[in-house]
C-alpha cells in the first residue's frame, strides 16, 4: 500500500493505492477535481480505478470537489452518519473556535455571515467505527475520532500509518485544529489516536508527522493521555 498526498491549496487530499486500485481520502476544496486525475494519470490510474472516495468530514476544504470527483470516477462517497446534514446541505456554519485565536476568528467569520458553501450530495456508504475497506480493495479499518465535527473518521492503515482528517493537524506545528463542534471530544480523539501508538500520522493540514510529535504535544501542554471517555 502506497501513500501519496496531494497539496490542494491548504488542504491534502491522500491517494490510498492498493494492489487492486485506489481510495481517494478527502476530495479538497471545489476545484481540485482536475489535480486529482492529473495525479491519478501520472501514478498510472485510470478515474475508473478510484473504488471510493473517503471523507474524513463535511468541511468544506475536505468535501467540495466530492460530487465531483464521484462524476468523474463512478467512485461512491463515503461519510459517517453525524456529518451527512452537512452534506445533504452543502453547507456549514464556522465551527466553535478553541482559544483566544480561534475565538477572534469566530466571531469574524460570523460576523461576516460568511457560509461555508459546496456542492451538496447524498453518501452511498456510511461508515462507523471498527469497519473496513475490505470491500473496496484496502486493508484499512475506520475508527471514529469525533470532535472536530461529530462525524469525523480517521483510518487506521498497514505498518502503523494512519490517515486522521482534521483530529490533529500539522500548521506551523503539531496540534489541535482551531475549531471543533465539540472541542472535549476532540481531546479525547487525539488520545485515541496517540493509543494506538501509530508510526506516522498523515493529516488534512500540513506534513505527514510522527507518533511520538503527538505523544509530545500532548507532554508539553501537560496533557493526560488517558481517555476520559467510554471509547
Ligand atoms: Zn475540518
Ligand atoms: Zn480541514
Amino acid at each position: 500500500m502506497f501513500i501519496h498526498t496531494v497539496r490542494s491549496r491548504i488542504a491534502n487530499i491522500h491517494l490510498l493505492e492498493s494492489g487492486s486500485g485506489v481510495v481517494i481520502v478527502d476530495a479538497g476544496f471545489g476545484n481540485a477535481a482536475p489535480l486529482v486525475l492529473r495525479t491519478l494519470d501520472q501514478l498510472g490510474y485510470s478515474p475508473r480505478d478510484v473504488r471510493l472516495i473517503f471523507l474524513t468530514h463535511a468541511h468544506i476544504d475536505h468535501v467540495g470537489s466530492a460530487a465531483e470527483l464521484r462524476r468523474l470516477t463512478g467512485a461512491p462517497i463515503s461519510l459517517h452518519r453525524a456529518d451527512v446534514a452537512k452534506a445533504r446541505a452543502g453547507k456549514h456554519n464556522m465551527p466553535t473556535g478553541r482559544g483566544a485565536s480561534g475565538k477572534i476568528l469566530e466571531h469574524a467569520f460570523n460576523g461576516l455571515r460568511l457560509k461555508f458553501r459546496y456542492e451538496a450530495f447524498e453518501p452511498d456508504v456510511l461508515f462507523d467505527d471498527g469497519q473496513t475497506l475490505c470491500e473496496f480493495g484496502l486493508d484499512a479499518r475506520v475508527v471514529h475520532t469525533p470532535g472536530h465535527t461529530l462525524g469525523s473518521l480517521s483510518l487506521v492503515l498497514e505498518h502503523g500509518a494512519m490517515v486522521i482528517g482534521d483530529a490533529v493537524i500539522n500548521q506551523i506545528r503539531v496540534g489541535m485544529p482551531l475549531y471543533g463542534e465539540a472541542p472535549a471530544l476532540a481531546y479525547d480523539s487525539a488520545r485515541k489516536i496517540l493509543g494506538m501508538r501509530p508510526r506516522i500520522l498523515y493529516s488534512g493540514h500540513g506534513e505527514a508527522f510522527a507518533g511520538d510529535a503527538l505523544a509530545r504535544y500532548f507532554e508539553l501542554k501537560g496533557l493526560t493521555t488517558t481517555v476520559s471517555g467510554a471509547n
